[in-house]
Order: C-alpha cells, then sequence, then structure tokens
C-alpha cells in the first residue's frame, strides 16, 4: 500500500485523499494522533519529504527518528493550507461547504 498522503478508491467510485502512517501503513483517522517529521535542513533554500507518522502505534517515538524535527499533523496541514493561498477564515469556510455539498451527492 501506498502510504504518506495517497488517493484511494472508494466504493461509491470517488477518489478520497487519505493520510497512511508511512512507518506502519495504518490509515490516520485521527488528526490529533499523527506527527510530520522531517531531517533538520541546513541551508534556507534545501527542503525535504517529510514522514507522516501515528502516535497510535507509537510510529513516530521509533529510534530512526529520534534526531527528527516534529511538528503536530494538525499545524502542518493548516501550514500548508496557508502556503498554497487559503489565508482567511471564509477560504476554510468555502472549502468545507464544498466538502460537505459534495458528501450529498
Ligand atoms: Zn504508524
Amino acid at each position: 500500500m501506498t502510504r504518506g498522503i495517497v488517493l484511494q478508491g472508494q466504493e461509491n467510485g470517488d477518489t478520497a485523499p487519505l493520510i497512511v502512517c508511512e512507518s506502519c501503513g495504518e490509515r490516520i483517522q485521527d488528526v490529533q494522533l499523527a506527527w510530520v517529521m522531517w531531517r533538520n535542513l541546513q541551508q534556507p533554500d534545501q527542503s525535504t519529504k517529510p514522514a507522516i507518522l501515528c502516535k497510535k502505534n507509537h510510529c513516530n517515538a521509533k529510534p530512526e527518528y529520534a534526531d527528527f524535527a516534529s511538528m503536530e499533523l494538525r499545524d502542518f496541514l493548516i501550514d500548508l493550507c496557508r502556503n498554497v493561498g487559503m489565508r482567511q477564515e471564509k477560504d476554510f469556510h468555502e472549502a468545507l461547504e464544498m466538502a460537505h455539498l459534495a458528501d450529498q451527492l
């Protein structure tokens, strides 16, 4: 199974974005039970792919991630939204309204 941020087909034919723990492969369904971790960057223009790890199975506490920088998944997602232009509360309200409408189709 693909891990991290994935798209997965659903029984109704839709495709849904999901997050799967990159260590144990379990789907993350509670934003409060996951961390985003990455190797510290040495230069301002460097970039890296973060690992999204669950707390439920203690994947975030595994020794291979001991020296990684980290942030809560909730904060990562908010920063991500802000960095792609969703900055106002109304942007989030509009997106949530559209998601609720899509759920009713
Ligand atoms: Zn895990």
